[in-house]
């Protein structure tokens, strides 16, 4: 599946926000939006504000969920009109999809630093869930799975420092990791008080219903 390779660092400073797409380094002062807080282009020191319409706003906050879980346009709007047919809140629901992904959930169990990262970790056959191998990024865990590293991975240096720098991470409740066994296990479908992200998503919900 296709998948965005330019400079990410800009997207953090277009979204004026940090999106954490390099790991470690997203917490040093190498952190480009650390450094240079304002838009990236010509004229985005200049501090002159982009006129803001209501569109515009919509269209920051999708184009933000976008590039957190690493998303073109044509995949994040099939997550849209899935979560749109289905019955409930169709902001929450879309979250609660995005969040399911096996590349996130990875990421979520801390086996991974980013989601760019976990993303690879996937593609190359590092996990298997419920005992079968799956290297789909987009893989959509349910209730109940477990997700292991698989055996013949473990020794990876990736995996080892995971495994290592648990203690620094904060898992979400609604997964629970048991990094002696290389394993985690989505105890229950993630709930919107459960996705930290500072995400207004009723404006995607918006954006698309025009
Ligand atoms: Fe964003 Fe990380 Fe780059 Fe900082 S280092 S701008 S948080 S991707």
């Amino acid at each position: 599946m296709a998948r965005y390779i330019g400079p990410v660092c800009r997207m953090c400073r277009r979204e004026g926000m940090k999106l954490f797409f390099k790991g470690s380094r997203c917490l040093t002062e190498k952190c480009a939006f650390d450094r240079r807080g304002y838009p990236p282009g010509q004229h985005g020191q200049s501090g002159k504000k982009t006129k803001t319409t209501d569109y515009y706003t919509q269209l920051r906050e999708k184009q933000k969920v976008k590039h957190i879980y690493g998303l073109l346009e044509r995949q994040f709007r099939g997550y849209f009109q899935k979560a749109a047919q289905r019955k409930g809140v169709t902001g929450e629901i879309l979250l609660q999809m995005l969040e399911r992904r096996l590349d996130n959930v990875v990421y979520r169990s801390g086996f991974a630093q980013s989601r760019t990262e976990a993303r690879q970790m996937v593609r190359h056959g590092h996990f298997q869930v419920n005992r079968r191998k799956v290297n789909l990024p987009s893989f959509l865990v349910r209730e109940g799975d477990i997700i292991e590293v698989r055996e013949s991975r473990r020794e990876y240096l990736k995996i080892k420092d995971a495994v290592a720098n648990i203690g620094n991470k904060i898992i979400p409740s609604w997964i629970t990791v048991e990094m002696d066994h290389y394993r985690t296990r989505v105890a229950g479908l993630p709930t919107r008080g459960e996705i930290p992200l500072p995400i207004n998503e009723q404006l995607i919900v918006e954006l698309y219903s025009k």
